[in-house]
């Protein structure tokens, strides 16, 4: 049964390219401020080209949105627990897994419901849609779920709101997990959400005000349409050298951008300041590959203060390995100095 008129297939823009968009915000239907219409000019204000309306435990806004000018409109829902935060997304039929989820209040307290974390991600996994853990170590609403299982995860956020004072550790951390991941053989997809709330503060609340679009994700897509997922590249195997080669513009800006392969800095480039805008630097680096030996590389880019300004997805290379590592609390270097923290 179709829940709301929004179709996936409607191209907003029939044309290859690189298309940018917020993976994560919330409308006044959870707890965000803004009325569909409101967030929807705001994006375009901030030049995005997609948008993934992530409320809480409810999909209310979608009715309200019709088909803004210029800008594709991703359905999906944050599955909000008091044991961690996960968005689903693609969401256009209804379903039975959504039933103890959806109009439920802004935080499902998890002993209650009676549920198994596993069959609810295998249902929405099975309905072809996309999985995707929230801040998951920014206390408090970081993952508890330790026995989710990964396999049932496409994408991790990496990257939440960075106006946000525990963001400071807690995006770093989400990255080292991410790496972590990455390296046991997981081809899960890394993203960014503003996690957009309110653009005035709550009374008292010390932080800049959110800001939609911070961070953004760039996706490659055939065109612009409700299908607009990032994924990595696969260039198979490869039997000799594979030439990587990155062209950085930072603006003037200064930093580092560094080559990472299978978790270690295969390049690094310094990133001087420059009166120029337009000032260029080039990282290249030949990786010696054999067809049987699983690589993957990404690309980083820090600022002068070493914080991330920008990652890409990996490049997969070589056979697709089987994790023996299974579970989110199997990570344990990363996850449990957090989850103790709580
Ligand atoms: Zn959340
Ligand atoms: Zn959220």
């Amino acid at each position: 049964m179709e829940i709301f008129a929004l179709s996936l297939d409607r191209a907003v823009r029939d044309a290859p390219g690189w298309y940018q968009g917020d993976f994560h915000c919330h409308t006044h239907h959870s707890d965000g401020t803004l009325a569909a219409a409101e967030l929807a000019r705001l994006a375009r204000a901030e030049g995005m080209d997609f948008l993934a309306i992530t409320d809480h435990n409810t999909l209310d806004a979608y009715a309200h949105f019709g088909a803004p000018e210029g800008l594709c409109v991703i359905p999906g829902l944050e599955v909000t627990f008091d044991r961690g935060h996960y968005n689903v997304f693609g969401i256009v039929q209804d379903a039975d897994w959504l039933g103890p989820v959806r109009r439920g209040p802004t935080q499902l307290h998890w002993a209650k419901q009676g549920l198994d974390l596993n069959d609810l991600l295998a249902a929405s996994a099975a309905d072809g849609l996309l999985n995707s853990i929230n801040h998951p170590l920014l206390p408090p609403w970081a993952w508890l779920f330790e026995d989710a299982e990964l396999a049932h995860v496409h994408c991790l956020e990496i990257w939440n709101d960075p106006s946000w004072p525990d963001n400071r550790m807690g995006n770093p951390l989400a990255l080292a997990l991410w790496t972590d991941w990455l390296s046991a053989g997981y081809r899960i997809t890394a993203i960014g959400g503003s996690d957009f709330h309110r653009p005035v503060n709550k009374p008292g609340v010390r932080k800049p005000p959110d800001r939609l679009g911070l961070p953004r994700t760039f996706v490659y897509a055939e065109q612009l349409a409700g299908q607009v997922y990032p994924i990595g590249a696969e260039v198979g195997a490869v039997d000799g050298d594979l030439v990587l080669e990155a062209t950085v513009t930072p603006a003037g800006r200064g930093g580092v951008a560094r080559l990472i392969g299978n978790g270690a800095i295969l390049a690094e480039q310094t990133l001087p300041w420059a009166a120029s805008p337009h000032a260029t630097h080039v990282l290249h680096h030949t990786a010696r590959l054999a067809p049987d030996a699983p690589v993957w590389f990404r690309l980083e880019v820090l600022d002068g203060n070493g914080l991330l300004a920008a990652v890409t997805n990996p490049i997969f290379a070589g056979p697709r390995p089987a994790p023996v590592l299974t579970r989110y609390g199997d990570f344990v270097d990363v996850t449990q100095p957090a989850l103790r923290a709580r």
